[in-house]
C-alpha cells in the first residue's frame, strides 16, 4: 500500500523559488573577471535564470541537451547552473585546467553544442575552435566588455535582454539528468558522472542536515572550490536551501586575494582544497590576523595535514575535514564533531580531525580486502572503501566498459581509496590504492608520511611516491618543495618522523623540486612525479 502523500518531483528549480521568496537579505557577491564586485540577491538570481531559460529555449536547447560551461565562480555561472537543468537540459561543467586535448575529448564525448565561457577562456576557445566545429559560444559578459573575437559568439547580457523575468518552471521526473561532470582522469580518458535532480536535491538536504548546525543561520560562505569541480561541493544547491550568501571569488584564489575578500565580505565559512588553505594561512601569518568573521572551513579533495588543521584551529577556525568524489556528488563523509568529541583535549580533537569524519546520511560504507571480504570497522583494518547510496554514481556516461567495472557484485561503487573505519564510525583515508607503498609485504601510507613531513618548517609541500626496489618490492621517496630558501635534509625529516613511524616506514631518500606538479583539480600529481623520478636510484642501490 502506498502512503497517502503528494508526490512532487524533487526538482532543482524549486531551490531558486524557495530562496527568492524566503531569504531576501541573502546575496550573491561576485568578484568578476571584468574586475568589479557585483551583488545581487536570490530573487534577482532567479529572475535572471528565468530570462536565461527563455533564451536557451529560443536558441533551440531541448530537454536532454548538454550545455557546457568554462568559467570561474561567479553569479552568471550560477545562473547557468540553475537555468539549464530547470528546462530539463544538462549543465556540463568543464574544468579549464585540463589539457586542450582532454577538453576537446570531453566536449565531443558529451556532445556539447553550446558553451558558456568567461572572458578569460575566449583566447583558448579560439585556438580550439577548429576542433569543435559544432560549438556555439556565449561569452559571459556585457556589451561593453565583449571582446573582438574570431568565435561566432553571443554576449550573455544581450541574450537575457527582453525575456520575461518570471515563469512557472516545467515539471518532469526527478530522475532526469541535471548535471554532468568528468573526473580529471589521471589515467585513461576522463569519465562522465551524470547527476539527477533527485540526487542533487538529496545531496543538498543531507549536506544541510550535517553542516547546517555548524554553519548557523543564513551563513556567508566562500566557495573557493570551483563550480567546475563536482558542483562546488553542492553549494549552488545547498546555498539556496539554507539561505546562504555566496561570496564568489572569480579567478583570484591566492592567499592575499582570499584574505581581502573574506575580510571585507564578512565570510564565515570557506570551502576548498588544502593547497588553498595553505596559501591563506601563510597570508594570515604574514598579516598577523585572520579575516575578521572567518570561523569555519570545509576542506576535502585531498588529505588536510594535521599541521594545517592545527594552524587554523589555534586561530579559532573550526576545520571540517570531509571526503568525497566526483562520483559521490561529492559529499560522502564530513568531520563535524559531536558535543562529546568537542569536549576532548586539543590533541585528541586534532587527531580526530585528521580523519575524514562520519558518513553522511544516504551514503553507506564498507571496506573490503583484496579478496572482496568485508573488514571490521575497528579503526585498524584497512581495505578499499566501497559506497552505496542515492547520491553515488551507478556508472559512467556513454562508457559501458568503465560502468561495468564501477560496481561490485553487491552493487557498491569501488572508490579506489584505502581506508579504515573506527567503531565510532569515523572514516580515515589511508591512501589511494595506487599510491600505497608496498615494502617487504607491509604497507606504508603515503598520506601518513606526508602529513608528518609537511609539518617541518623547511617544507612547503611534499609528496611520497613508491620506487621499485629489488629486495623490498617498493620503497618510499620523499619529494619536497622547500619553504623559502632553505631545504631540509633527509636526516632532519627522519628526526621529525621517527617518534611517529616505524623505521622501515621512513623515506629512503629526499629529492627537491621548485614547484609541485598539480592536477587539474589542484591536487599534487603523483603520476607526474612517478614519471619524473622513475630513474631515481635510491641510496642503498647506488653502489650495487
Ligand atoms: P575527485 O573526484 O577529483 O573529487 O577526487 C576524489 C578523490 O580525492 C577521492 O577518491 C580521494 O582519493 C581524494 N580525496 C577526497 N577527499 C579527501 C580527503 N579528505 N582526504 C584524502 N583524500 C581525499
Amino acid at each position: 500500500m502506498n502512503g497517502l502523500m503528494m508526490h512532487r518531483p524533487l526538482l532543482q528549480s524549486g531551490l531558486l523559488d524557495y530562496a527568492a521568496e524566503s531569504f531576501p537579505a541573502a546575496e550573491i557577491v561576485s568578484r568578476r573577471v571584468e574586475g568589479d564586485l557585483h551583488r545581487q540577491g536570490w530573487a534577482a538570481t532567479r529572475a535572471r535564470a528565468v530570462q536565461l531559460s527563455h533564451a536557451l529555449e529560443a536558441l533551440g536547447v531541448q530537454p536532454g541537451d548538454r550545455v557546457a560551461t568554462l568559467a570561474w565562480n561567479g553569479h552568471r555561472h550560477l545562473e547557468v547552473y540553475h537555468a539549464v537543468p530547470a528546462i530539463g537540459a544538462i549543465c556540463h561543467t568543464i574544468n579549464p585546467r585540463l589539457s586542450a586535448e582532454q577538453m576537446c575529448f570531453i566536449a565531443h564525448h558529451a556532445g556539447d553544442r553550446l558553451i558558456f565561457t568567461d572572458l578569460t577562456f575566449v583566447p583558448m576557445l579560439e585556438r580550439l575552435q577548429d576542433q569543435l566545429p559544432q560549438m556555439r559560444y556565449v561569452v559571459m559578459t556585457d556589451r561593453a566588455h565583449m571582446p573582438e573575437t574570431a568565435l561566432d559568439a553571443l554576449c550573455y547580457e544581450d541574450l537575457l535582454q527582453g525575456h520575461p523575468t518570471d515563469r512557472v518552471w516545467p515539471d518532469f521526473p526527478e530522475t532526469t539528468v541535471s548535471g554532468l561532470c568528468y573526473t580529471s582522469g589521471t589515467t585513461g580518458d576522463p569519465k562522465g558522472t551524470l547527476y539527477s535532480h533527485r540526487s542533487n536535491m538529496l545531496h543538498a538536504l543531507a549536506t544541510a542536515a550535517v553542516l547546517g548546525p555548524d554553519l548557523g543561520p543564513q551563513p556567508r560562505i566562500l566557495p573557493v572550490v570551483p563550480l567546475f569541480h563536482v558542483n562546488a561541493w553542492g553549494l549552488p544547491f545547498t546555498g539556496p536551501l539554507i539561505g546562504a550568501s555566496l561570496i564568489m571569488p572569480g579567478p583570484h584564489l591566492d592567499g592575499a586575494s582570499l584574505w581581502d575578500l573574506c575580510d571585507t565580505e564578512g565570510v564565515e565559512s570557506a570551502w576548498g582544497v588544502p593547497t588553498i588553505w595553505q596559501g591563506l594561512l601563510a597570508e594570515i601569518r604574514a598579516r598577523g590576523a585572520k579575516p575578521a568573521a572567518l570561523r569555519h572551513i570545509v576542506v576535502g579533495g585531498s588529505a588536510m595535514p594535521r599541521s594545517l588543521i592545527e594552524g587554523f584551529e589555534k586561530l579559532g577556525v573550526d576545520v571540517n575535514h570531509a571526503w568525497g568524489m566526483t562520483e559521490t556528488s561529492p559529499l560522502g563523509s564530513q568531520g563535524s564533531l559531536t558535543p562529546e568529541q568537542r569536549a576532548l583535549p586539543f590533541d585528541q580533537r586534532m587527531a580526530l580531525k585528521q580523519g575524514q569524519g562520519r558518513r553522511v546520511f544516504g551514503v553507506e560504507m564498507k571496506i573490503v580486502d583484496d579478496a572482496g571480504l568485508r573488514q571490521p570497522h575497528d579503526g585498524r583494518a584497512m581495505g578499499e572503501l566501497f559506497v552505496r547510496g542515492n547520491t553515488v554514481t551507478a556508472g559512467y556516461f556513454k562508457n559501458p566498459e568503465a560502468s561495468a567495472k564501477a560496481l561490485d557484485a553487491e552493487g557498491w561503487f569501488g572508490t579506489g581509496d584505502i581506508a579504515s573505519i573506527s567503531p565510532e564510525g569515523m572514516l580515515t583515508l589511508r591512501d589511494r590504492a595506487k599510491d600505497l607503498i608496498k615494502s617487504g609485504g607491509e604497507w606504508i601510507s603515503s598520506i601518513d608520511v606526508e602529513n608528518l613531513a609537511v609539518a617541518h618548517p623547511k617544507v612547503a609541500q611534499c609528496a611520497v611516491i613508491a620506487l621499485p626496489h629489488p629486495k623490498w618490492d617498493e620503497r618510499p621517496l620523499l619529494v619536497v618543495k622547500p619553504a623559502a630558501n632553505e631545504a631540509p635534509t633527509l636526516a632532519e625529516i627522519h628526526d621529525l618522523l621517527r617518534p611517529h613511524l616505524a623505521g622501515w616506514q621512513l623515506p629512503d631518500d629526499l629529492v627537491l623540486v621548485d614547484e609541485m606538479p598539480l592536477t587539474a583539480t589542484g591536487k599534487i600529481s603523483k603520476l607526474t612525479l612517478r614519471h619524473r623520478f622513475a630513474d631515481h636510484v635510491l641510496p642503498d642501490l647506488r653502489d650495487a
